[in-house]
């Protein structure tokens, strides 16, 4: 009798415990080769992006935010196992052939589907198109958006809502506001994760009209775009913030957002108009310009406002979202950030965040960076293909990388060469690409640079 009551006690008092702490949803943004100066929140000028700085404003802002990888379809990649992508082999962007992030490995939506949420993804994929490679074979339940890594933002052509072709797209980077909003419509009443994944700011350059009249009073052309595309992406993170607190979910989901990587600047790459100041190097180099990007964490209520300085990578926000949700942390490289945000735990989330791209890699310890990188991001040097001399830098005074401290501190250098080489040990050669800087069939142009290349009027 007593034992029975107690039973009864202990499964209340659980019931009621569980209706006051309901699982938050997860909303993951990411944007596409944005540069690390073009947000409001950075201090850019000439593009104003109030619903990213918001955004900011209401959550923490990472300063130190990294991605894996310098290319798209890696970092993301990385973002969806929550592993450094070159433990299997998704060390560069997949091409045609069957490529794709290999289906052994678990995506955080598989995870957070078997944690008992709605899994959705709006936006662009590019982890491989092959049937079985697709987004709701990885765990998502539905899906609009495409399959490669870029593509028209107004020809319908490639858009699909599960695997049904999309008839009219209007302006894409609007139309994934929508469905994101119209998503959290359709599932407010359960604990949700979003993967809101925008192909904005990446070529190809093509903007509405209206928002290029918004910015006519930038000249370049190309900036001009990209300020009306950057301006697109705002609006639409805008609506779905809206949207959360209209249903009052917003001190009930964690936002983040991050871009994919750096904003493409040197030659060779997709250039869009991007800036990445103060930061030197650009998409596909692993100098910060390629890798450090704009990073925010936002739960209104949860995580008190402010700004984070110690180094955190993009693996972070998988294993936060997998573990708020309840969800398999397993075989996850990043942490958790909510015990570092409120102050419970004191140390650096990451001792040491390393990278490699083909030939290129990179280490981070402290306020060290050990880095090995494309040389065409020395301006004298386009068009070799090779990578640079093993440079030191002192991030703390030097985010620039401008003075190379290598000859002045060999042991420094070696000590870093040994720590990341000891990291490589568990990386899997490429599955496909190859060891060159760039090599036309991996880490060179992505699909849709053509179009981007096309002159505009
Ligand atoms: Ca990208």
């Amino acid at each position: 009798m007593k034992i029975r009551f107690a039973v009864a006690t202990t499964v209340l008092s659980t019931l009621t415990a569980l209706a006051a702490t309901p699982k938050p949803n997860i909303l993951m943004i990411v944007g596409d080769d944005m540069g690390y100066a073009d947000v409001g929140f950075h201090g850019c000028k000439d593009i104003p992006t109030p619903n990213l700085d918001a955004l900011a404003a209401s959550g923490v802002k990472f300063t130190s935010g990294y991605v894996t990888g310098p290319y798209c379809s890696p970092t993301r990649a990385g973002l969806m196992t929550g592993r450094y992508q070159t433990r299997f082999g998704h060390e560069f962007n997949p091409g045609g052939g069957g490529q794709g992030m290999p289906v052994t490995e678990k995506t955080i939506a598989d995870r957070m589907k078997a944690a008992g949420y709605t899994t959705g993804l709006v936006g662009k994929w590019h982890l491989g198109a092959e049937p079985e490679m697709r987004p709701m074979k990885r765990g998502f339940d539905t899906f609009f958006g495409f399959l490669g890594g870029a593509n028209s933002y107004k020809d319908a052509g490639a858009y699909l809502r599960g695997d049904e072709p999309v008839k009219e797209i209007g302006y894409s980077t609007d139309a994934f506001g929508r469905e994101a909003v119209a998503y959290i419509d359709r599932h407010k009443g359960q604990p949700w994760f979003l993967y809101l994944a925008f192909n904005a700011v990446h070529t190809p350059m093509q903007a509405t009209d209206d928002r290029l009249e918004k910015f006519k009073e930038i000249k370049d052309t190309q900036r001009r775009t990209y300020a009306a595309m950057m301006s697109a992406m705002d609006d639409a993170i805008g609506v779905v913030i809206k949207k959360l607190k209209e249903e009052q979910l917003d001190k009930n989901t964690l936002v983040t957002f991050i871009s994919d990587n750096g904003g493409p600047v040197m030659k060779g790459v997709t250039i869009n108009g991007s800036v990445n100041a103060p930061l030197r190097g650009s998409k596909r180099t692993t100098l910060e310009g390629g890798i450090r990007v704009p990073f925010v964490m936002s739960w209104p209520g949860t995580i008190k406002p402010g700004v984070y300085e110690k180094p955190v990578i993009q693996l972070d926000l998988t294993a936060t979202a997998a573990t708020l949700a309840g969800a398999s942390t397993e075989q996850f490289e990043g942490v958790n950030l909510l015990p570092y945000l409120s102050g419970e735990k004191k140390e650096v989330p990451h001792t040491q965040l390393c990278w490699r791209f083909g030939r290129q890699m990179a280490i981070r310890e402290g306020s060290y960076k050990l880095v090995r990188y494309d040389i065409n991001a020395i301006p004298e040097m386009v068009g070799k293909n090779e990578v640079t001399p093993f440079e030191l830098y002192d991030l703390s005074k030097d985010i620039g990388e401008k003075d190379d401290l290598a000859k002045a501190l060999p042991d420094k250098v070696k000590e870093l060469q040994d720590k990341w080489a000891e990291w490589d040990k568990l990386n899997v050669p490429p599955l496909w690409g190859g060891a060159h800087v760039q090599k036309k069939d991996n880490d060179g142009p992505e699909p849709g640079a053509k179009a981007g290349k096309k002159k505009k009027k």
